[in-house]
């Protein structure tokens, strides 16, 4: 396990992520929602417990988006009201104690350290963009 270092675009927010080894690298979503809330090609992003996850500054005061997935169960964004940089999202269909970490906005996914696993919503991947791991249609098999 490895601890990570993260802040958005102003600085009025700042986190720190434990990742297992597992979990050091970025899960891309190419599905359309992720084109909207990013602005880019898809998202970058790990399934974390949300215990492994410490707002270090700012925490108090995260904006929060609510949209609906799929499931029909709402998907919450966290993000900083001032730059809206996402910090992470909160799919109500994993659970309480789960949450989407936006590994991209880590140190690590900044300067490029972190590397790509998986794809996935690789049927909503822009044809232009090349394939860079594992892709999966939708979601893996779980
Ligand atoms: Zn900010
Ligand atoms: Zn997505």
């Amino acid at each position: 396990m490895s601890t990570y270092n993260g802040k958005c675009h102003c600085g009025n927010v700042e986190w720190s992520a434990k990742l297992e080894k597992d979990q050091q690298g970025h899960i891309l979503c190419h599905c359309d929602t992720c084109k909207y809330l990013s602005g880019g090609t898809s998202t970058l992003n790990q399934i974390i417990p949300k215990s492994a996850l410490s707002i270090t500054k700012g925490g108090n005061n995260l904006g929060k988006y609510t949209y609906y997935g799929e499931s029909g169960k709402a998907v919450n964004c966290y993000y900083c009201p001032n730059c809206t940089c996402h910090v992470y999202h909160h799919q109500m269909v994993m659970g309480d104690d789960t949450i989407i970490l936006r590994t991209g906005l880590l140190a690590e996914g900044i300067n490029g350290t972190l590397k790509p696993a998986a794809e996935i919503f690789g049927k909503a991947r822009l044809p232009w963009q090349k394939e860079v791991a594992q892709t999966f249609e939708t979601l893996p098999p779980s």
